[in-house]
């Protein structure tokens, strides 16, 4: 059990033991796009892909500076703290020439508060000029990279159009790692078609990269996408919360005790939200999660201690 009493070693804890207090993400989009979606990769996006690019709770308006005073005013009452980490969250988050990443990473290390980075992004889109910095990045602050890896599988990679291999995640991770560099794998459970055994093989892979996060979406389907309309033209089985729950409760027993649970359930925005219904309620799945582990006797990586 970590810290919290939770039987998962979660992002929040391990926070809080770094850093000796609470820190708060602040949601920042830098103005990218996505080469998913420019047309160097896709033109389409990743069928799951709204419009804001993967991050629902940014502000396009506004500097980095601006976005985080913005957010502080508000996250910074909820959860006291003086602390921040600065996520770079909508789109792909290196996908620009190495002189705009300095520009909006330095511009986000400058800010009062400010004791680490996160930066989402695609491995393609992680060039050794680009690692390079980041290794300089990570050698002054507290730094992690988070790959939005989805699925394991090639034929669910074809469909929701990743737009990349799962070779090139592997090599990308291993450069990351020989670097120190922190990298979080998104996994995204309940996408079309995939069995269980699909789901857990794809938490198993990720658990054994070694890297230091995993996090969790359950699939959602929101009204500004193209599986929304994939969906109304072919519905497809959606997870029940109780399965949800099942599978995730199961995969955390291989996820190895000192890796980093960022997230285990989807949090995207209640408004465009088509299905699952059960998802907009964050806190009932993770209490749930919580209750079935204590039910069932079960921690993270226990069956891999066995
Ligand atoms: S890589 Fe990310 S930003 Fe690009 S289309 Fe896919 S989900 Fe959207």
């Amino acid at each position: 059990m970590d810290l919290s009493g939770k039987r998962y070693n979660n992002l929040n804890t391990e926070l809080k033991r770094i850093f000796g207090k609470k820190v708060a993400k602040l949601s920042i989009d830098g103005g990218f796009t996505c080469p998913n979606r420019d047309g160097k990769v896709g033109f389409s996006g990743c069928i799951f892909c709204g419009e804001r690019g993967a991050g629902e709770f940014t502000s396009r308006r506004g500097s980095v500076k601006e976005q985080a005073l913005e957010q502080i005013k508000i996250i910074g009452k909820k959860w006291h703290t003086d602390s921040y980490i600065i996520y770079f969250q909508n789109f792909t988050n290196t996908y620009a020439p190495l002189d705009k990443l300095k520009r909006l990473y330095e511009e986000a290390l400058e800010l009062p508060g400010v004791v680490g980075l996160a930066i989402a992004t695609r491995p393609d889109c992680l060039d050794d000029e680009i690692i390079k910095y980041l290794k300089e990045l990570n050698a002054r602050t507290f730094l992690w990279v988070e790959l939005g890896l989805q699925s394991i599988h090639e034929n669910t990679s074809d469909f929701i159009r990743r737009g990349y291999s799962l070779e090139v995640y592997d090599m990308v991770v291993n450069k990351l790692r020989n670097e120190s560099i922190r990298v979080v794998t998104h996994l995204i459970i309940g996408l079309p078609y995939e069995t269980s055994e699909d789901i857990i093989e794809s938490i198993k892979y990720v658990g054994r990269t070694g890297t230091w996060g995993l996090k969790i979406h359950s699939l959602y389907i929101q009204r500004d996408t193209d599986l929304f309309r994939f969906y109304m033209e072919n519905p497809f089985r959606i997870l029940t919360k109780d399965e949800y729950v099942e599978i995730i409760t199961e995969g955390l027993k291989y996820v190895p005790k000192e890796m980093i649970i960022h997230r285990l359930t989807g949090d995207g925005d209640k408004s465009l939200l088509v299905e699952p219904k059960w998802s907009g309620d964050k806190l009932s799945v993770i209490s749930q999660i919580d209750r079935i582990m204590k039910e069932k006797d079960i921690y993270q990586g226990q069956n891999l201690i066995l």
